[in-house]
């Protein structure tokens, strides 16, 4: 179906499968095919990784030689989840909770990794995003990321929020919360690069833009979600994609970013979903 980027279930879905979901069955040829694409198609983004052994690696925070993430560069990532609430926020917006602010050093790993194909970055962002997760998300809860532009996966060779992804369910299973990931969302026309738009371009982009796929509407009605990304500015995105969720009767419980770009009025956990 044109505008509907292909979900990659190999790297993404933790073994996840819906009772009666389409292409979630780890044996079916479609999922086989959508797995070796995925393994094509990391080839061309692992070259950068490769270069790094070959001319020694540098930091993609502060540029110094060494590993991917150097130590100094990694505690940005390791700071308390807070509530972080776009001004204005969509009306659809769930409560969005994040670890960083988008700026600096996490604003170059995060880009260095969607932009830039330095997948190993996936790691310590997914390992970041995890954290948020397993501190955000109840037993049981969905998790479900938010699309990727099908021109954006293609042009990059990889998913980066995808690879992100994947390593934050294995790191919040490792911090006590058994998550999957669930691959319901879909673009459902073509979108533009929300990079560059004002806010109120950027919810004119999105509107009715996404969709559940067929075959995991009747799966999330009635369940607890949490959506995932990697970075919120706007809300746009995260706001369309509760709304899609909502309309098939799923019940959005928060949205998880590794940054944001703007605090909340009152950011601690407890405001929000009450004393622990
Ligand atoms: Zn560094």
């Amino acid at each position: 179906m044109p505008g509907v980027p292909r979900m990659n279930p190999g790297p993404t879905s933790g073994g996840y499968s819906a009772p009666g979901a389409p292409g979630g069955s780890p044996t079916s040829g479609g999922w086989r095919r959508s797995a070796w694409s995925g393994v094509v198609a990391g080839l061309g983004a692992r070259v950068d990784d490769l270069l790094d052994l070959v001319l020694g690696g540098r930091c993609a925070g502060c540029d110094r030689p060494g590993r991917a993430l150097c130590r100094d560069c990694a505690r940005e990532f390791e700071g308390r989840v807070f509530a972080a609430r776009p001004d204005p926020a969509p009306l659809e917006l769930p409560p969005v909770f994040a670890l960083a602010r988008y700026e600096g050093v996490v604003r170059s790993v995060l880009l260095a990794h969607k932009e830039r194909g330095r997948t190993r970055l996936a790691k310590p962002l997914g390992a970041a995003l995890g954290r948020v997760l397993a501190t955000t998300a109840g037993p049981g809860d969905v998790v479900v990321m938010v699309p990727s532009r099908r021109a954006a996966i293609r042009t990059r060779g990889y998913d980066p929020l995808a690879r992100i992804a994947r390593h934050a369910v294995a790191n919040s299973r490792l911090l006590g919360r058994p998550l999957r990931i669930c691959p319901a969302l879909a673009l459902a026309r073509p979108v533009a690069d929300q990079v560059g738009l004002s806010a109120a371009a950027r919810v004119a982009n999105l509107s009715g833009a996404m969709t559940v796929r067929r075959g995991f509407a009747s799966y999330l009605a009635g369940r607890t979600i949490v959506l995932l990304d990697d970075v919120v500015t706007t809300g746009a995105t995260l706001a369309e994609a509760a709304r899609a969720l909502r309309d098939v009767g799923g019940r959005v419980r928060a949205a998880v970013v590794v940054a944001a770009t703007s605090k909340g009025p009152d950011s601690s956990l407890a405001r929000v979903f009450g004393p622990a």
